[in-house]
C-alpha cells in the first residue's frame, strides 16, 4: 500500500479493500470502468488530475493476474503522468487506461473499436496514448471514434530521441550543480541498457567528450557501443557498482534498492528508466549519503512533451525548448533540495503537487 504522499516511488502497491480512500486522498478525479459483453473488452480509464488540462497517458494492454491489479496499474500510473506533466509545465492533467488482455482468444480490433468509444465518451477528458502492449494500429483504430488518441500512424516518430535529449539536459544540470563542471568533457558516464534511449545517450555524451562505461544484455548493442564510442563494456550484474561520475539506469525500474543503494560509487543518478527508487525511502538514502538523484519522471519527460506535441500541434522548435528546460526544472530541484535540506525526489514531489492543488 502507498503509504506516503508520494509518487516517485510508484512501485508501491495500493492495498485492495481502500482502493477508492487512496483514490480520495490522492487527488484522483475519476476512474471508469468499462465492459462489453458482445466482445469481452474490460476496460478502465484512470483520470487522476485536469486542473492543468486533459489528462493525457497511454492505454496498456497486458494480462493482468486480477482485475484489481488493472486498476492499481492504471492509477498509480495516472498518478505519476500529472506530476510528469507538472512538472514540466505542459498544460496536461494525468491519466493512462488499461484494457485487460484476456488469456484465451479475443478480436483485438473490435477491442479497440470499443475502447475509442470508451474515451469518446469522456469528451477529451482524457487523451489515450501508445503504452505496453498497444501498437499505432490499434490507436488508428480508436483514432476512428475519437479525436482523443496523441498517437497515431499519421502523427509518425519514436518519443526516444526527444527522451535521450532531456537525459542529456538533466546529466549536464547535476554535473554543473554536484560537481561544478559546464562541459561533459571527460566526465565519466556508466550507462545501464543501451536500448531506443541508452544508446542514443551514448552517442549524444560520446560527442561531447564523456567517457562512457555501458552494459546490456544484449551482446550486439554493447558491441555497437565499444565499437563507436570506444566505451568500455562491463557486465550487467557490475555497471550500477562502476565507480564513475554518473550513473544513467536506461533498461529497468526499482534499480535503486535495498541491495544496490549500498554498493553504487557514484555521485550522480540521472537516466532514463521509470520508478528508479524501490521504495520512497531510497530517495531519502540517496540524499543522506550524498548521491544526487535526477528525478526520474522529471529528467525523462521529453517523451512525453514529444507526444504530447502531436496532440498539442507544438512547433519544432518548441518542443526542443521544453526539452531544454529539463535543465532548468532539475536544476531548480537540486538547489531546493540543498537549501531545505530534503531528497530531490520529495522535492519534486512537492513542486509537482503545489502545481496540482
Ligand atoms: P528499450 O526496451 O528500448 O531499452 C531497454 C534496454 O535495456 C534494452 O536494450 C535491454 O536489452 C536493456 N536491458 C534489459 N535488462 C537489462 C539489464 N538487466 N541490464 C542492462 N540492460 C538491460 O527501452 P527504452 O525505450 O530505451 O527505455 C529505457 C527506459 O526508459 C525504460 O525504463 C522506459 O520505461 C524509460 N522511458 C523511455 C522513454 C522513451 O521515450 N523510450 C520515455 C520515458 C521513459
Amino acid at each position: 500500500m502507498i503509504s506516503v504522499d508520494d509518487i516517485s516511488n510508484s512501485n508501491q502497491i495500493i492495498a485492495e479493500d481502500d482502493f477508492l480512500d487512496y483514490a480520495l486522498s490522492h487527488g484522483f478525479g475519476d476512474l471508469h470502468f468499462k465492459v462489453d459483453p458482445a466482445t469481452g473488452m474490460k476496460a478502465i480509464i484512470a483520470i487522476h488530475n485536469t486542473k492543468l488540462g486533459p489528462a493525457l497517458g497511454g492505454c496498456r494492454f497486458i494480462e493482468y493476474p486480477n482485475t484489481f491489479a488493472a486498476i492499481q496499474d492504471a492509477m498509480r500510473l495516472a498518478r505519476g503522468m500529472s506530476f510528469k506533466a507538472a512538472s514540466v509545465n505542459l498544460p496536461l492533467g494525468g491519466g493512462k487506461s488499461v484494457i485487460i488482455k484476456p488469456k484465451g482468444p479475443f478480436d483485438r480490433a473490435q477491442y479497440m473499436h470499443q475502447f475509442g468509444r470508451f474515451v469518446n465518451e469522456l469528451n477529451g477528458r482524457y487523451i489515450t496514448a501508445l503504452d505496453s502492449g498497444t501498437e499505432l494500429p490499434d490507436m488508428d483504430i480508436i483514432g476512428e471514434h475519437t479525436p482523443y488518441v496523441a498517437s497515431l500512424s499519421k502523427y509518425q516518430g519514436d518519443p526516444s530521441p526527444s527522451t535521450a535529449r532531456g537525459i542529456l539536459r538533466g546529466i549536464q544540470a547535476a554535473v554543473a550543480f554536484k560537481l561544478g563542471k559546464e562541459s561533459l568533457n571527460g566526465v565519466h558516464v556508466a550507462i545501464q541498457g543501451l536500448g531506443h534511449v541508452g544508446f542514443l545517450l551514448a552517442q549524444h555524451l560520446h560527442e561531447l567528450g564523456a567517457e562512457l562505461t555501458v552494459a546490456d544484455i544484449s551482446p550486439l548493442a554493447v558491441e555497437r557501443a565499444v565499437t563507436e564510442f570506444g566505451a568500455k563494456a562491463v557486465s550487467t550484474d557490475q555497471i550500477h557498482k562502476v565507480p564513475c561520475d554518473v550513473f544513467a539506469p536506461c533498461a529497468l525500474g526499482a534499480i535503486i534498492n535495498d541491495i544496490t543503494i549500498s554498493q553504487l560509487q557514484t555521485p550522480i543518478i540521472a537516466g532514463a528508466a521509470n520508478n528508479q527508487l524501490a521504495h520512497t525511502y531510497h530517495g531519502k538514502k540517496l540524499h543522506d549519503k550524498g548521491i544526487l538523484f535526477a528525478v526520474d519522471y522529471v529528467i525523462n519527460a521529453g517523451g512525453l512533451i514529444f507526444a504530447a506535441s502531436k496532440y498539442l500541434h507544438t512547433s519544432e522548435e518548441k518542443i526542443n525548448e521544453q526539452i531544454d528546460d529539463i535543465y532548468t526544472h532539475l536544476t531548480e530541484i537540486f538547489a531546493l533540495s540543498a537549501k531545505e535540506n530534503l531528497p530531490t525526489s520529495e522535492i519534486a514531489d512537492n513542486l509537482a503537487k503545489e502545481k496540482l492543488s
